[in-house]
């Protein structure tokens, strides 16, 4: 007899959600953390001064449905991206201020070949089938190659390819030479495009949550009450004929079906007995995570903002590639986002502390004036080294893995189910996809338990 109708292993967004829906469907679970707090590639921190700092996952934007419908459900209001103002670009040392998504301030020839090749991915995107992405008419063709060699050949504006590959690159955590462009095209096709992968107002960056991501999963936390076990991380999950033995150092729950909601980069760290089926095993092997810095710099004020700017802005190659602004609803103290990603990330994983914040800082105080230099706080995340999260943001495909892998991405192995923002089809990679694939496995599960009733 099993202890429970089912085991959740993983306390991030889709974790939470698969154990919330079971357990509002009057099924028992336990949910079985490994950190000693959940949120996973979420993580927020309450400040001394009442206000709040998002750590990893902040923004939410239109069509991220399921994320609007848990804060709504927990009575948890959003607010706009601050956005009034010009952003900056710096390309070759050289600023330049726009308004709206694509800066019309650089040389014609860019500009004219980054609105082409927006147009292309976007004209690509629509042929993406989200659920079999590699069932595309294409998808061999754009398997078969990175997101850096199609962009060799269609963007040969320097500007342009640094901005593109900065953006794109940047999702990933990752080199574009990595990433497949057939995983590219998925992932911003299940967001709708990559006018709301790169979009602030009306793309994936158009609000932030009252009180962080944390508000919301919080309260979903404590509606697990003691069904929630932290410190727990899980090292095996045995299969039998008619129940899971799912095992971590100090406690083993039966169950009679298993969601696995951690990053697919590290799922290969737990043992599983009998060993997977050979494409799911290998599809472990074959999904990293890149390296990510998130760095919230807190000032007094906003300064930013009176000197008629938006904080946000793209600095391919230097050691602050990315910013925008972080503020609470509140708008004060200042908060400004700092996001470093790939192969920047990684060299920075060398260099001590200080160094790392002293290069940060003088490279502000160059873009947004001495203010941006003398911070009252530096609050740095790497997700890079995070033992339970692998990197970040997400785990991505390289070339050939979709096409021979993908639809491993959501089979059930047995009495084992997946679960994980990697394995949306919609919202892939955002917090929202987690949530759609909790409820997706939630669904799984006890569907496949009425069949084994009945
Ligand atoms: C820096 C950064 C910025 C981001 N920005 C945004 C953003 O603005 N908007 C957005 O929508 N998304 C953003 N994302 C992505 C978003 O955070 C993720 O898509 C989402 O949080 C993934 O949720 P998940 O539940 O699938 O995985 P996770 O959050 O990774 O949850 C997995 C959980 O499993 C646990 N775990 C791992 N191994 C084990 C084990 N063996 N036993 C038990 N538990 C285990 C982990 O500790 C973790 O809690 C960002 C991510 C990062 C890192």
């Amino acid at each position: 007899m099993a202890d429970v109708d089912f085991c959740v292993v993983g306390a991030g967004f889709a974790g939470l959600t698969a154990a919330l829906r079971l357990k509002q469907a009057g099924r028992s679970v336990v949910v079985l953390e490994a950190r000693d707090r959940v949120g996973g590639r979420t993580f927020t921190e309450l400040r001394a001064d009442g206000t709040w700092i998002d750590r990893g996952g902040a923004w939410v934007g239109p069509g991220q449905d399921r994320i609007y419908a848990l804060m709504a459900e927990f009575d948890v209001p959003s607010y706009k991206q601050y956005g009034r103002g010009e952003s900056m670009m710096v390309i070759g040392g050289k600023q330049f201020r726009y308004t709206g998504t694509v800066p019309r301030t650089l040389n014609p020839f860019a500009t004219v070949n980054l609105g082409t090749a927006m147009l292309e991915l976007a004209q690509m995107c629509k042929t993406i089938p989200l659920e079999e992405p590699w069932n595309a008419k294409k998808a061999d063709k754009w398997d078969t190659i990175s997101v850096a060699q199609w962009l060799d050949h269609h963007v040969r504006s320097l500007a342009a390819r640094d901005l593109l590959e900065t953006a794109i690159g940047g999702t990933y955590t990752s080199d574009t030479s990595e990433v497949s462009l057939l995983f590219a095209l998925h992932q911003m096709a299940s967001g709708g495009g990559p006018q709301f992968v790169f979009g602030v107002e009306g793309g994936s960056q158009d609000s932030r949550i009252v009180g962080g991501m944390g508000a919301v999963y919080g309260p979903m936390a404590a509606e697990m009450g003691d069904a929630l076990h932290l410190s727990a991380p899980v090292r095996r999950i045995e299969q039998g004929d008619d129940q899971v033995t799912v095992r971590c150092d100090d406690m083993t729950v039966t169950t009679r079906r298993v969601i696995v909601a951690v990053p697919i980069a590290i799922a290969s760290q737990i043992l599983y007995e009998p060993g997977l089926p050979v494409d799911r095993s290998l599809l472990h092997q074959r999904m990293p995570s890149g390296a990510v810095y998130k760095i919230n710099i807190v000032y007094d004020e906003p300064f930013w903002r009176s000197d008629g700017l938006t904080g946000q802005s793209a600095a391919p190659g230097t050691p602050a590639p990315v910013t925008i602004d972080a503020c609470t609803d509140a708008g004060t103290p200042g908060v400004l986002c700092v996001i470093v990603e790939g192969p920047t990330a990684r060299d920075m994983c060398a260099l001590d502390d200080e160094t790392r914040r002293g290069l940060i800082l003088a490279e502000l105080a160059n873009r947004f004036g001495p203010k941006a230099g003398s911070p009252i706080d530096f609050i740095e995340q790497n997700w890079t080294t995070e033992r339970y999260s692998g990197g970040g943001m997400i785990s991505h495909a390289p070339p050939g893995v979709l096409t021979e892998f993908g639809p491993a991405l959501r089979e059930p192995c047995g009495r084992i189910h997946w679960a994980g923002t990697e394995s949306s089809a919609v919202m892939c990679g955002w917090v929202d996809g987690a949530v759609r694939s909790g409820e997706r496995a939630a669904a799984e599960v006890m569907a496949a338990e009425r069949v084994a009733v009945a």
